[in-house]
């Protein structure tokens, strides 16, 4: 994301002595090869975008999704990729190329048929990420960032997969594979090298190329039936407590569940995601419901509900929905989903759109009938293929149902809906850096206001919304404002979806009413690992002031956690016992924000930089006790003095370590990590 944007596009190298050294610090960016695809590859392309450019209203809304077609042609970002582009959307190949250097999906090395990532962010770190990484680029011969001499395998560590209730965590062309060690990540990648087909823990059938994948990515129509292959039932597995048994039959209508678990309750059930499986649920009666009540009584409804967004901010869902100016029907208004989701600890949206997307699509017609929206988009973060897969399927069962389209039931309302890939880029589960990314720029954030209620997606109205949040309105709908407000707390009513990973005997998705406590969650879980206790943990993501064993009781709910001194976030508990180092787990979160930093505002891209540097000098050299103040002021340079929450974020895990283990700081101090960091992973016994 900090890569500067120095992009050579020129033929020919620059005449010696025509710019002075230093107008380029750093080394251009370039991309490689002939400027030109041959004529019958370029007609091919041209073939296959088209669709995708008319699924959008203004055309450069689909460069990320084309910019995915053509690395699926090459394998990596080219010269002719990039111009071809340009000429489709009419852009200058220097404004395609300022947005393909953005995100880190796109790539300008050539890219084995299989690329392997491993997570090594915090939670996979700490639970072996760092060590499986280290064997299997010893195993090849390479170093990460490399590919084999064979071209099979292109090896590299990544950020969050989100995933972290299945750490360690690999990827393989963007699809998961769970609970990983260094043998079974060796055996995983001589099995690729070999050619033996491999599927992934959760997804949608074996894993395809690196290139076949960039094609899914894109959104290329298949021109034949389906290539997608649905697993067997025991492949959808996902880690969810949930009370329901499967049914065979479908009582029509099916009676609703007095409590939570509501999102999850069928998650385990056999092909769960299929549209048969949601109507024998009672899937699709919201809709017909929402469908005859005016958009004003919805809005009112889920207002009267107290629905507080689920992507962390907890702002109230009808409120957001109100704030849309009405009565101009000239003016579009538009629905983003929020599906980017990247946040260290964060992921319970990717479990739901796998196992449950059509929860999703019809919370999406509702809530765009409830705005008076015809066009909504799902903004799903790219490293997911088999959960666009899963969503896409879904959306077109439910265009051949009759739920998206026009004249949707008869009712006289439209609505189309476009499942959007990502590519790399935290920073777009940003509300604004989203529109931008989703209109085909750079993702950074806008100066707000204008808030997007008022110029949103294409400088219209706009409400975005995290799936949670859209997912749970078709049950409000179904069961009433009384029904919803019966769980949870006063202020923060409903059920909620709450991830436990670490250093917990059964991680997992659990839903319950908000404000249950992590001594109770823990409780179901099975506890903190057997032999070890709870040192620190997050409630909602890495962003969150950490919070220690005093604060078990804590009700996880909006306003329990802030007078804790943290926040509740996204609910994504991160686990951590007494063998794992709290600087080093500080450090590591601290370089993905370093990472992510968008670069537009100077506290966050140069507060971050430095921090990690102090960070590392304490975790690997030592440092000096002055290093603690220094570490402490420039955090304070960074937070709430950047230019989005971004910045507050990376200072959270800071100021909250400093503050219950500054004891920890100090004994890094002169010699570095006195820890053993084998004792925390996964095989040294005891996390499942
Ligand atoms: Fe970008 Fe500034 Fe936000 Fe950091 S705080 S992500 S540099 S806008």
């Amino acid at each position: 994301m900090t890569d500067p944007v120095f992009v050579d596009l020129s033929t020919a190298p620059p005449p010696e002595g025509s710019a002075p050294a230093h107008a380029t610090p750093v080394p251009p960016i370039v991309f490689d090869g002939p400027t030109d695809y041959p004529v019958e590859v370029a007609e091919h392309l041209e073939t296959q975008a088209r669709p995708i450019v008319a699924r959008y209203p203004q055309a450069r809304s689909a460069l990320l999704p084309l910019l995915h077609l053509v690395q699926s042609q090459d394998g990596r970002l080219t010269r002719a990729g990039i111009e071809f582009c340009a000429a489709l959307l009419d852009l200058t190949p220097a404004q395609v190329a300022s947005v393909a250097t953005f995100y880190s999906m796109y790539r300008r090395t050539p890219t084995g048929e299989y690329l392997v990532g491993v997570c090594t962010n915090t939670l996979c770190a700490t639970l072996g990420g760092d060590e499986i990484l280290r064997s299997v680029c010893d195993h090849l011969g390479v170093e990460p960032g490399d590919t084999t001499a064979d071209h099979r395998i292109t090896v590299e560590h990544v950020e969050c997969n989100a995933a972290c209730d299945f750490a360690p965590v690999v990827m393989v062309n963007w699809e998961f594979f769970d609970d990983q060690t260094p043998e079974s990540t060796i055996e995983l990648i001589e099995d690729l090298r070999a050619g033996v087909e491999v599927t992934p823990a959760r997804g949608t059938g074996p894993v395809r190329s690196f290139r076949g994948t960039e094609r899914d990515l894109a959104g290329v129509v298949a021109p034949a039936p389906s290539p997608l292959v649905e697993p067997a039932p025991s492949e959808a597995r996902s880690r969810v407590e949930t009370t329901s048994q499967p049914t065979s039959a479908a009582p029509d209508p099916e009676p609703e569940p007095p409590e939570a678990p509501v999102l999850s309750r069928h998650w385990s059930e056999p092909e769960s995601w299929t549209l048969d499986n949601y109507r024998r649920h009672n899937g699709y009666r919201a809709l017909s419901t929402a469908l005859r009540t005016p958009p004003d009584d919805i809005i009112e409804m889920v207002k009267a509900a107290g629905l507080r967004g689920r992507g962390g901010a907890g702002f109230p869902v009808g409120m957001k929905w109100s704030f849309i100016p009405q009565g101009d029907e000239t003016i579009p208004h538009y629905l983003v989903v929020n599906a980017d989701e990247s946040e260290p600890g964060t992921c319970k949206d990717m479990p739901l759109m796998l196992a449950s997307p059509h929860t999703l699509v019809e919370g999406v017609i509702i809530a765009a009938h409830a705005i008076r929206a015809h066009h909504a988009f799902i903004y799903v973060r790219g490293e997911v293929a088999s959960v666009l897969r899963r969503l896409r399927t879904a959306v077109d069962e439910a265009y051949a149902a009759g739920y998206l389209g026009a004249d949707i039931l008869g009712s006289g309302f439209d609505l189309e809906l476009v499942v959007h890939a990502g590519a790399g880029a935290y920073i777009c589960g940003e509300e604004t850096a989203l529109l931008d990314s989703l209109e085909g720029r750079r993702g950074q954030p806008r100066l707000r206001p204008p808030f997007p209620a008022v110029a949103g997606l294409y400088a219209s109205p706009t409400v975005v919304n995290n799936v949670e949040s859209i997912a749970s309105v078709p049950s409000i709908v179904r069961n009433g404002v009384d029904w919803f407000r019966s769980m949870g707390t006063e202020k923060s009513p409903g059920f909620t979806l709450y991830s436990l990973s670490g250093h917990v005997t059964r991680p997992g998705q659990y839903e319950a009413p908000l404000g249950i406590s992590l001594r109770e969650l823990l409780d179901r879980a099975g506890g903190v690992r057997a032999g070890h206790e709870l040192k620190f943990w997050t409630p909602g993501g890495s962003s969150t002031p950490m919070l220690t064993p005093e604060h078990l009781d804590v009700p996880l709910d909006y306003e329990g956690v802030a007078a804790a001194g943290s926040m509740l976030g996204t609910k994504a508990l991160q686990i951590f016992d007494e063998t794992t180092c709290v600087v080093g787990a500080v450090l590591r979160w601290t370089e993905f924000y370093e990472h992510e930093s968008c670069g537009k505002c100077t506290p966050c891209r140069e507060g971050t930089y430095w921090l990690v540097q102090l960070l590392r000098r304490l975790e690997h050299e030592g440092g000096t006790a002055a290093d603690l103040d220094t570490l402490a002021d420039v955090t304070n340079s960074v937070v709430g003095k950047s230019f989005c929450a971004l910045g507050d974020g990376a200072g959270s895990p800071i100021v909250s370590s400093l503050e219950y283990f500054r004891d920890e700081y100090l004994a890094h101090l002169d010699h570095g990590c006195p820890f053993d960091h084998s004792r925390s992973t996964v095989w040294s016994g005891g996390v499942r």
